[in-house]
């Protein structure tokens, strides 16, 4: 049954999904692929944060389905510069030393990325821009029916997914914002402070659903490439 239910992923891709390297709880990570088999009918996605692939599995695996059902090759672009984040780093909290490059001594998850999402079947889904997220968006031309904003979590980094990528999001699309923490208590502020309120200020965007840390807002004004 799991294998056909419409909005549960394939039991092996799922399986997957679970055991990857990375920082996507499994309930986040089944309305991530559930709202991208809803949006990827029209348009591609795009993600910022793909780490090792983890919630890029959820996302091909819904790119996937799209696509044996529609006939055109439904795809997610997912960028990372895959050196990690503030908190990834030797020392902090979230550090893994098996994905530091010894020769540079600096994080490399490229390589686990390449491997699950190969793992998965899905490379003709899950496609990779490796390079800073600011410099990719101040280049980036294209509408998104589902933007999934899980990059770096300073504030510089946060003001400037919001400020270079939210105005693509199209009519109708979805804006997933991860690590939205409204207490203090529970996590760092700017994905909250710097993405997910000045979304809603906009005026653009109401929210259509949450899991955990996971936010989900609805583009209801305005289309894209309109300044928001
Ligand atoms: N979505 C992943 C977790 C992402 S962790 C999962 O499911 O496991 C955050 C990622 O954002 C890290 O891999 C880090 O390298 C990347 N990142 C942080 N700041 C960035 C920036 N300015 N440009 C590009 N990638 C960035
Ligand atoms: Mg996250």
């Amino acid at each position: 049954m799991p294998d056909t239910a419409p909005d549960q992923m394939p039991s092996d891709l799922l399986d997957l999904a679970r055991a990857a390297k990375g920082f996507m709880p499994g309930d986040e990570g089944d309305l991530l692929f559930r709202i991208a088999l809803e949006r990827l009918p029209h348009g591609p996605g795009l993600e910022i944060g793909t780490y090792c692939g983890k919630s890029g599995i959820y996302l091909g695996a819904a790119a996937q389905r799209v696509s044996r059902a529609t006939g055109a090759t439904a795809v997610v672009f997912t960028v990372d510069h895959h050196r990690g984040s503030e908190e990834n780093q030797a020392g902090w909290e979230h550090h893994d030393a098996s994905v530091v490059d010894p020769e540079f001594g600096l994080m490399d998850t490229l390589g686990q990325f390449r491997k699950n999402i190969a793992r998965a079947g899905l490379e003709d889904h899950v496609i990779a821009v490796v390079g800073q997220s600011r410099t990719v968006a101040a280049h980036w031309r294209t509408p998104l029916s589902l933007l999934f904003i899980d990059g770096g979590h300073g504030e510089q980094p946060a003001r400037d997914d919001f400020a270079g990528w939210a105005h693509w999001v199209d009519t109708g699309g979805y804006l997933a914002v991860h690590d939205v923490f409204p207490d203090p208590a529970d996590g760092g502020r700017p994905p909250y402070e710097l993405i997910y309120l000045p979304a809603l200020a906009s005026g653009a965007f109401s929210e259509v659903a949450v899991q955990g840390s996971l936010r989900v807002l609805q583009r209801t004004q305005g289309s894209a490439g309109d300044p928001l």
